[in-house]
């Protein structure tokens, strides 16, 4: 069977029930009995169900084998749960003595399997360690734990009439950590920016057990930022165990409008000038016809199926008026007609929900694939993915839609469907798929991730993506993890010294 997971020492395909039978012979490692008197028993789990549990994330490739009774790597050796700081630090200086591999958890919402083990690692979660410390709102900020859910963050501020500005498709299955460790974008990121513009402070306990701070500030020019260092290090440098992020008030008002477009030219056109016009749009999603299709409009008569676009504009009374009015004034320029709210109200309606589950329930191969590419490329790398992609197999839907919108380019998420098939001959389709995407966005100037991240499965593509850079990380790598414990063979990382 192919190996599409990148990973470097993938273990051979192991059945769930074989793993069962294994675990079944195991003995403890000795170092268990360190652990029990560091952390509360009720804290560390051995048992099969919660190892199998925490052998996976939201990789699609890691479900479709679930699905078949299947592992995607191994089953974790144990799930740690610390509850406090100093309760990592003691897990992790644990670690390093005995030469235990770890993996930093949050909430396995990850899709590009950076949490899945290949050794029998130690998945420690943050879970427990889930309080919102403070929120202060003279300088705008709240300061939580890494495990702290998104949900419950974004509740708990709107409470007292804030917002975080991230929304994630995932906010009720992400943390903060894992927000944080993934370099992730929500849903309003024109408006409140991604989460590298939000983030303003950070604690990591690192692969000696140390405890780093960096203490908030709203800007520093104190050598390279060590903040960012940690955005995006999904795991491989430490645990982030607590995360200060800039916060909002809540919008005076909000203007939401649902346009069509005739083509994806104009839309696309239309979106980069509301960016490059210095709009801030707390949404911006534009819809290939395959996409707008699924909101169900009526096409105008003797017309085209319409190419949708949903904008919003929020802030102060006057000001998102304002900035709604001068992009309505934008599209109309381009060709745009305002169109039935229907789809909006539909999207908001499921804006944090799955939309894969029934697809994968009903035998179906679904993955999403996000890039992004200036505005120059960003139409023509979709044309081109789409043309491969149904040449070479023309049994699969590609889809796509652009959100995340900039000044200079744009986020294009890709939608692959592949109808219920044998796995044998849908999963080196789906591996396919993946190599055609990543090569044309390298060969025509986009970027192979603009979200989800690199994980295990983006492995290949990583280094031709980074240059020299990839050394640069592979040293930071060596100099604060030098036996490479700390989520080995993710981020295209050696697995061994
Ligand atoms: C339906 C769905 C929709 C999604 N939509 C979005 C979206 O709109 N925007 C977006 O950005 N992402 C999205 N994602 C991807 C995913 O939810 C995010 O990457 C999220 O930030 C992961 O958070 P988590 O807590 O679940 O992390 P996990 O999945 O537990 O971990 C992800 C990675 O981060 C590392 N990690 C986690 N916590 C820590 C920590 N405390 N310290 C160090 N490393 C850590 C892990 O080792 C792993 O490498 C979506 C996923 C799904 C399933």
């Amino acid at each position: 069977m192919l190996n599409p997971t990148g990973a470097p020492a993938v273990a051979e395909i192991q059945t769930i029930e074989d793993a069962r039978q294994s675990a079944q012979k195991e003995t403890a490692p000795a170092w268990m009995d360190e652990l029990r008197t560091l952390i509360a028993s009720g804290q560390i789990h051995e048992d099969f169900d919660s190892r199998v549990t925490h052998s996976r994330d939201r990789l699609p490739f890691g479900r479709f084998r679930s699905r078949s009774e299947q592992l995607t790597g191994t089953l974790p050796s144990v799930v740690v749960e610390p509850k406090s700081i100093p309760e990592v630090q003691q897990v992790v200086r644990l670690a390093g003595r005995e030469n235990i591999s770890v993996i930093p958890y949050g909430s396995g919402s990850g899709v590009l399997g950076g949490t899945v083990p290949f050794a029998g690692e130690m998945i420690l979660s943050c879970r427990h360690m889930n309080t919102i410390q403070v929120i202060d709102e003279t300088n705008r900020i709240a300061r939580a734990d890494a495990g702290t859910n998104g949900l419950v963050l974004e509740n708990t501020l709107r409470e007292k009439g804030y917002t975080c500005g991230h929304y994630p498709q995932s906010l009720s299955m992400s943390t903060v950590g894992g927000w944080a460790a993934c370099r992730g974008a929500g849903q309003a990121s024109s408006r409140y920016g991604n989460i590298e513009n939000l983030i303003v402070g950070m604690k990591v306990v690192l692969p000696d057990g140390e405890l780093l701070e960096v203490r908030h500030a709203p800007r520093r020019s104190v050598g390279p930022s060590i903040l960012e260092m940690f955005i995006g290090s999904e795991g491989v440098l430490g645990v982030i165990v607590e995360v200060t992020l800039r916060i909002w008030r809540l919008p005076e008002q909000e203007i939401d409008t649902v346009m069509a477009f005739p083509d994806l030219e104009h839309g696309l056109a239309a979106i980069r000038d509301i960016m490059q016009a210095e709009l801030r749009p707390a949404l911006a999603r534009l819809y290939d016809e395959a996409e707008s299709i699924k909101w169900g409009l009526e096409a105008p008569p003797g017309g085209v199926i319409p190419v949708i676009t949903m904008l919003s504009f929020a802030g102060l009374y006057g000001v998102a008026e304002a900035e709604a009015e001068a992009a309505m004034k934008i599209c109309e320029a381009h060709g745009g007609k305002i169109s039935d709210r229907e789809p909006m109200t539909q999207w908001q309606a499921k804006r944090f929900e799955s939309h894969s589950d029934a697809f994968v329930d009903a035998g179906g191969y679904y993955e999403t694939i996000e890039v992004a590419a200036p505005w120059s490329t960003v139409g023509a790398m979709y044309e081109q993915m789409k043309a491969a992609v149904n040449e070479r197999h023309p049994v699969v839907q590609l889809s796509a839609h652009w959100s995340h919108a900039y000044s200079d380019g744009s986020c294009m998420y890709l939608t692959c469907k592949i109808p219920a098939m044998a796995d044998d001959e849908a999963l080196p389709i789906h591996a396919d798929v993946w190599e055609i995407i990543m090569r044309i966005c390298l060969d025509t100037g986009g970027t192979i991730s603009h979200h989800h991240g690199i994980g295990c499965f983006r492995n290949r593509w990583i280094a031709e993506e980074l240059n020299h850079g990839h050394r640069v990380l592979e040293g930071l790598k060596r100099a604060l993890d030098p036996a490479l414990l700390f989520n080995a063979g993710k981020l295209g990382l050696k697995a061994e010294n």
